[in-house]
């Protein structure tokens, strides 16, 4: 018998080749109808024998284009009126409702192949894609995603592309990006150094150009996907050197590219788990411990055993790490996103002066970017990922939500700042945005937010935002609110909603929360960050805490860790001996000063921050006075200690209640052990192994306490702090050995990037 049905399909189902798709599917079992876009995501209108239609129905759910993901389908009965054949249609942009943009999706091997091989018209196409891969979230302007509605739409397909976009037999049938070098953007190299009149070099020779400078040591901004990356040989010592100098970014570690996985075997231990996510087409930077025969120059990331890899993952980084058959050149190229220190990625046509005075030269393309999106960077602890920036290759994809909420915009922290839109029981983490005290990372924020609403199609009815009076991102959303009502929310209650959420707790049960981190600010006016928390969503119980210690003079507490170390001394009861790293460190008149501040508490804040804890106890091992980046001390400090047995020895915290009943975790006794190994010569290794465990044991006998008092055993671990790959992984271990079952992040980053999701739920359930 013939029938009719109307199948609405949403989820990420345009641009990742989803009518062709559906075409072949339905011509393949004799249907007929037509299938279109809509802003709800996908519409299919089906005639044809109830058995076709079944079975059409099955295979879709189980065989999918690789790329895309369908979240639901919707089935109803229509009226049949005998339609012949099947018909991709225009697209319907009057239906209310919603669909996904896609992720930007690395080159693919099909499109690899044909780039490679010299009789294919687009051999060494810079701009090749398909509907497998390609740009996306950063092309496109709005939904429903049509070349009209990305930056593609200036460039008019010539007839050969027309007639493959046409063709549904075809692999780049409406494949929105598509381009060829008749029709498509142009790649331009630019020598910023030669004289004003000397020509660019355009198409294959940029190409060629461009790896000349890189061998002969210079530094290339190459426009990629989100933005420009600088670029230079990451063997070559000054060439890094200089990218540094011209950056002004002093010892944060760089990531490099390579090519494919062997270039990644060559300079990082790679084993299975990373391996696989490497290769991921979201191609994000992995964190991996150095190979034994890495040869990277020494500037690209002192200090640690680790090393940021990333695979090529667009046609023109392919074709500057070299086609197989090219003449050789750099297999390592460092790749970082180019711009000053703390200021956002460049990306804009605009933005190419700017980019000119960083370089030596530009590879740059007209193909406009829409929206910036930096690199996304993880790290495989113990066989199980852990997001440390969650941006490009993600972004916008949507992250489930265990409760249904209200049209909610939550504005994240200042450090790392992500945003979300939400609505129902879908997330919408934004890409990377950066650190908001900066006036263009505002700006930046702000453009996103818009470009995220429109993709989104999500017009939030409320806002939330951080309980810091000051923080940057709490004004912008007060400023932005028209109307709107704003809500705060505490920053480790947000850490710790965004880890319950994420592992799909619904917030009828209160979890034990560890949320350790560098800074946040406390209800009692303090900096928190030592903090255990008996929470739901709705809100929470502070059971334990660090004991407080002075935090001399906000940042310059913060940059230079042994005031920390000295704070921590004093508030110990031991003197400041030379002798002590951090002492030695501080001039006679400095240690006056620090002395008469930490005596009176002018210019001092009390702090809980197992950030600051871990800064201090490097510092007293002698590790790091002061810092180039945020968390440096902690980051080399757990780099000595990975892999070294500090057997059954760790050291003991205090115990102590305070008034209000909350256990206190007293860091003097810590600290006295630190010294007292320190003067028995104990190496900076094993006080650091030692220390690493300390905290674990802490989190075990705190969540004990909780367990005994509130009869929980699920133990969700957020902050900063657990990014720390040995104390993670040691956590983890202790507490799931003492029965208690460890909630830890894996697509949302520990850190404040993963604040707002955390943020949209505990906003949402007041
Ligand atoms: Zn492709
Ligand atoms: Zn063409
Ligand atoms: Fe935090």
């Amino acid at each position: 018998m013939i029938t009719a049905i109307r199948l609405h399909v949403q989820g990420v189902v345009q641009g990742v080749g989803f009518r062709p798709f559906v075409y072949s599917l339905a011509t393949e079992l004799g249907l007929t109808g037509t299938v279109g876009n809509s802003p709800r995501g996908v519409v299919i209108d089906l005639e044809g024998e109830d058995l076709s239609l079944a079975e059409f129905a099955t295979v879709l759910r189980v065989r999918q284009p690789p790329l895309a993901r369908i979240d639901s389908v919707e089935c109803v009965p229509a009226q049949a009126c005998g339609r012949a054949g099947f018909r991709i249609v225009d697209t319907d942009t009057t239906t209310a409702g919603r669909t996904l943009a896609p992720p930007d999706v690395a080159t693919c091997d099909d499109c690899l192949r044909e780039m490679a091989d010299p009789g294919n018209r687009r051999y060494r196409h810079p701009f090749i894609t398909c509907t497998n891969c390609g740009p996306r979230f950063t092309i496109i302007e709005e939904l429903p995603y049509d070349r009209a509605a990305t930056t593609m739409h200036g460039f008019r397909m010539c007839s050969e592309c027309a007639a493959e976009y046409a063709d549904p037999r075809n692999r780049r049938f409406h494949a929105q990006p598509i381009a060829c070098p008749q029709c498509g953007p142009t790649l331009t190299f630019v020598d910023t150094d030669a004289d004003a009149a000397a020509v660019p070099v355009n198409g294959e020779n940029a190409v060629h150009r461009a790896r000349e400078f890189l061998r002969d040591g210079k530094i290339v901004a190459v426009k990629g996907i989100g933005g420009y990356h600088l670029a230079c040989d990451a063997r070559n010592e000054s060439a890094v050197q200089e990218l540094r100098a011209r950056k002004r970014r002093r010892g944060k570690p760089l990531a490099v590219m390579v090519r494919d996985i062997n270039g990644a075997y060559a300079v990082g231990r790679v084993n299975e788990t990373q391996s696989r996510a490497l290769t991921e087409c979201s191609r994000p930077i992995v964190l991996v411990d150095k190979a034994s025969k890495y040869d990277l120059a020494p500037s690209v990331a002192p200090g640690i055993p680790d090393i940021g890899i990333m695979l090529a993952y667009n046609p023109i980084q392919n074709l500057l790490l070299g086609l197989p058959g090219d003449a050789a050149g750099p297999t390592a190229l460092v790749m970082t996103s180019a711009n000053l220190g703390g200021e956002p990625i460049l990306f804009r046509g605009t933005d190419l002066e700017r980019v000119s005075a960083l370089a030596d030269s530009v590879l740059t393309h007209d193909r406009p970017i829409r929206v910036p999106c930096d690199d996304s960077v993880q790290r495989v602890v113990d066989g199980r990922r852990v997001m440390l920036r969650r941006s490009r290759g993600y972004a916008p994809l949507p992250i489930e939500l265990p409760l249904d909420v209200a049209p909610i915009l939550a504005v994240g922290a200042d450090l790392k700042n992500t945003f979300v839109i939400a609505d129902g029981t879908s997330a919408w983490p934004s890409q990377h945005i950066g650190d908001m005290g900066d006036v263009a990372v505002l700006d930046g924020f702000t453009a996103a937010r818009t470009h995220f609403e429109s993709i989104t199609g999500v017009t939030p009815s409320q806002v939330v935002c951080d309980e810091h009076p000051r923080y940057h991102s709490s004004a912008w959303a007060r400023r932005h609110a028209a109307g709107r009502p704003v809500r705060t929310v505490g920053h480790h209650h947000a850490h710790i909603a965004a880890v319950m959420g994420e592992n799909g707790c619904d917030g009828s049960e209160p979890v034990i929360g560890m949320a350790f981190d560098g800074t946040g600010y406390g209800a009692d006016g303090a900096v928190w960050g030592g903090e255990m928390l008996l929470a739901t969503y709705k809100g929470f119980r502070r059971l334990a805490h660090l004991g407080y210690v002075a935090l001399p003079g906000g940042d310059a507490g913060v940059e230079r860790p042994y005031r920390m170390a000295m704070s921590h001394l004093r508030s110990a009861g031991i003197g400041w001996d030379s002798e002590l790293p951090p002492v030695a460190a501080c001039s006679a008149r400095e240690r006056s000063v620090l002395g008469h501040q930490l005596e009176t508490g002018f210019g001092c804040v009390e702090t809980s921050s197992m950030g600051r804890l871990f800064d201090a106890v490097a510092a007293l091992a002698g590790v790091r006075q002061s810092v180039e980046y945020e968390a440096q001390a902690a980051i080399e400090f757990e780099g000595i200690s990975r892999g070294i047995d500090c057997g059954s020895e760790y050291y003991v915290f205090g115990e102590r209640e305070d008034a209000g009943g909350s256990w206190i975790a007293d860091p003097g006794p810590v600290i006295r052990s630190v010294v007292d190994d320190l003067r028995n010569g104990v190496s900076a290794g094993v006080i650091g192994a030692r220390f690493h465990e300390s905290v674990a044991r802490l989190v075990v006998t705190w969540a004990q306490a909780a367990r005994a008092a509130a009869g929980v055993d699920d133990v969700a671990l957020s902050g900063g702090v657990f990014q720390n790959p040995l104390l993670l992984a040691r956590a983890r271990v202790l507490l799931s050995d003492a029965g208690f079952r460890p909630l830890t992040h894996h697509e949302l980053p520990p850190n404040d990037g993963g604040l707002a999701y955390g943020q949209v739920l505990v906003g949402s359930s007041r």
